[in-house]
């Protein structure tokens, strides 16, 4: 009988292998990243095309390898990390099964330049599916450079399983966080078709923090440290009032590797109990150090997965050392959490009371009660008070602050307030788009669309003039995702925004999360809003950038205001009227269409002849 048993060649057993370590590009960049943790480097650059498609390089300053480490490190098996089968019960590094750049080399086209302090020259490296392989000295720094291009080039079925770009670099991203964040006295940058992405300088903890997401962290980490006899736990958790609806920054890490567990993250969430919505979902970087004998990382070909000896106890542990945190901090508001000297910031809190713009408003205004009034301006804050109270009336769409109109010298022809008292209930709407009006002279037609859109695009340019915006807190924070690139777009932006009542933040790098949106603006209408904005911007960036309040405030303004068609009551028609004669220019809208017609009494006697 013939024996049928081979072994398979080393490209096929590397590829089956590289099923396992290489999903995708984020996977490459990990084992990447991790091996030059591993090999000691201070700063590290991760240089990615395309989400990672086209190219995936790291560049660190670590120890490098000698000529034969270098070819050494791409044969399976090969790993400076563990000698015998007891070293993987006391695991300290990354890496350590010797297979990541087997496996990446045998699925894309790979080159490594490295070079040891002690060398003159470096050692260059090129693989192509395992196959081609040449191999030379170079002129490199100290460190390596490993370059991973046109990943899954030789297996057509894996490339073509590989999600749009957009997908992929948020892997890719996510993988980058992880890393950064477990090192943050290491240096990172993530440069994506050649936009910084990030870059992250040497810090500490809370500094990573704020520097990944965004300088408002920094008010919103409650720290959390805990010694015990089996583990210590240290990092952060975030404020329950800052968490959010979609599961968001949840980090957990063992032994300076990020680890996925189910079992730890209810823990977590049982220490939150009472504290959140049952939709909302704690944030926390919480680290956990642990005797490695008591942990098996082995049990998962990308190590994300690990088993505790002792898991209930240690699950005990975290559920309190979360408490004990969070209880602090409820207690003591006023905590030190500057401990690690951090970066200031000039927060808005979320939670505080809504900001009313610094003009005097008055409600009240009626432009057809002649009636005189004693009281004729009032706070910001007594308007806060009625506008709750009107906003049950169900015409808070059209109610928003105005100047009264006796600080305003209004020369107009037709004089919207040279009608009588007693005619305010004449007002109405034609064809659910014109608001009919009498006056003395004759009759007026206003466009209640225009007229709107006039209205809130003066109101939001002052607004942006001023630096003066009322904005509402979203009881859902709203999660938009952009490219990279978009977001270097909107970030010239963002202070704009803010001014006009956007509460956004960088989630990340392809995501924004508005928190607040302009109080004139509903909910759906100001994240419209927001993507035309971002639209003008990809497309034609420069001029909207020549006058940027000027589109600001025209994007807004036209979400904003009331559609021609929409049914509305006396009240909302008489205050749109008022409001419209308030303007500077209320006869046109921003784009320079008529807002209002007036029909004269000769000209209607005219056509009755
Ligand atoms: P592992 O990390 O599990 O050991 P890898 O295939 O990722 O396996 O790497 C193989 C070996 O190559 C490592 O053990 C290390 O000695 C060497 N190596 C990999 N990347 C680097 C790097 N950036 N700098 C120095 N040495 C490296
Ligand atoms: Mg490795």
């Amino acid at each position: 009988m013939r024996d049928i048993i081979q072994l398979l060649p080393d490209a096929v057993a590397n590829q089956i292998a590289a099923g396992e370590v290489v999903q995708r590009p984020a996977s490459v960049v990990k084992e990447l990243l991790e091996n030059s943790i591993d090999a000691g480097a201070t700063e590290i650059k991760l240089i990615v095309k395309d989400a990672g498609k086209t190219l995936i390089q790291v560049i660190d300053n670590g120890k490098g390898m000698t000529e034969t480490d270098a070819r050494m490190a791409f044969e399976r098996h090969a790993t400076s990390k563990i000698r015998k089968a007891e070293d993987l019960f006391k695991i300290t590094s990354m890496g350590f099964r010797g297979e990541a750049l087997a496996s990446i080399a045998a699925v894309a086209q790979v080159e490594c330049k490295t070079k040891r302090e002690e060398d003159d020259l470096g050692t260059e490296l090129k693989f192509e599916g395992t196959a081609n392989v040449t191999q030379g000295y170079c002129q490199t720094p100290q460190g390596t450079i490993i370059a991973v291009k046109n990943l899954f080039f030789n297996i057509p079925a894996r490339r073509n399983f590989l999600k749009s770009d957009q997908v992929e670099l948020k892997h890719i991203i996510d993988e980058f966080e992880r890393v950064a964040i477990a090192h943050s006295d290491l240096e990172f940058s993530l440069t994506h078709n050649q936009n910084i992405v990030f870059h992250l300088p040497a810090g500490n903890l809370r500094k990573r923090i704020s520097g990944i997401f965004g300088a408002k962290y920094n008010e919103r980490l409650v720290p959390v440290d805990e010694q015990t006899d089996i583990v210590k736990v240290s990092g952060f958790v975030i404020k329950p009032e800052h968490a959010r609806k979609t599961r968001g920054e949840q980090f957990f890490f063992v032994n300076n590797r990020f680890i996925r567990n189910n079992y730890l993250h209810h823990a977590i969430s049982e220490a939150y109990k009472e504290l959140l919505m049952p939709d909302q979902h704690p944030g926390y970087f919480l680290f956990m150090e642990i005797d490695p004998a008591r942990i098996d990382v082995n049990i998962h070909p990308t190590k994300t997965e690990i088993k505790f000896d002792d898991e209930k106890s240690i699950y005990a542990i975290i559920r309190s050392s979360v408490k004990h945190a969070l209880g602090q901090f409820n207690v003591t508001p006023a905590i030190d959490f500057e401990r690690e000297n951090a970066i200031s910031v000039a927060p808005l809190k979320k939670g505080e009371p809504i900001r009313f713009p610094s003009i005097t408003v008055n409600p009240d205004f009626n432009p057809f009660d002649a009636s005189p009034r004693t009281e004729k301006r009032t706070s910001h804050h007594d308007w806060g008070q009625k506008q709750q109270k009107v906003q049950s009336q169900n015409w808070e769409a059209l109610f928003t602050p105005q100047e009264t109109p006796e600080e305003q010298q209004l020369e107009l022809e037709p004089n919207w307030n040279d009608t009588d008292a007693h005619e305010a209930e004449h007002i109405m709407q034609v064809a659910q788009t014109y608001l009919l009006k009498a006056t003395r002279t004759g009759m007026l037609l206003i466009h209640q669309q225009r007229a709107h859109h006039r209205i809130l695009y003066e109101r939001f340019l002052k607004n942006i003039e001023n630096q003066s915006a009322a904005s509402q807190q979203l009881l859902f924070p709203q999660q938009i995702s952009i490219t990279a690139g978009e977001l270097q777009l909107i970030e010239s932006y963002l202070d704009d925004l803010r001014q006009i009542g956007f509460d956004i933040e960088r989630l990340g790098k392809t995501n924004l999360v508005i928190q607040g949106i302009p109080l004139a603006l509903q909910e759906g209408e100001s994240l419209q809003a927001l993507e035309e904005i971002l639209e003008n911007l990809k497309h034609d960036s420069a001029s909207f950038s020549l006058n940027k309040s000027h589109q600001l405030a025209l994007v807004l303004a036209r979400h904003g205001a009331v559609k021609a068609g929409k049914p509305l009551s006396v009240e909302e028609m008489i205050h749109l009227a008022g409001q419209l004669f308030t303007c500077q220019v209320p006869q046109y809208d921003p784009i320079g269409r008529p807002t209002l017609i007036t029909i004269t009494n000769e000209e209607i006697s005219k056509k009755f002849n």
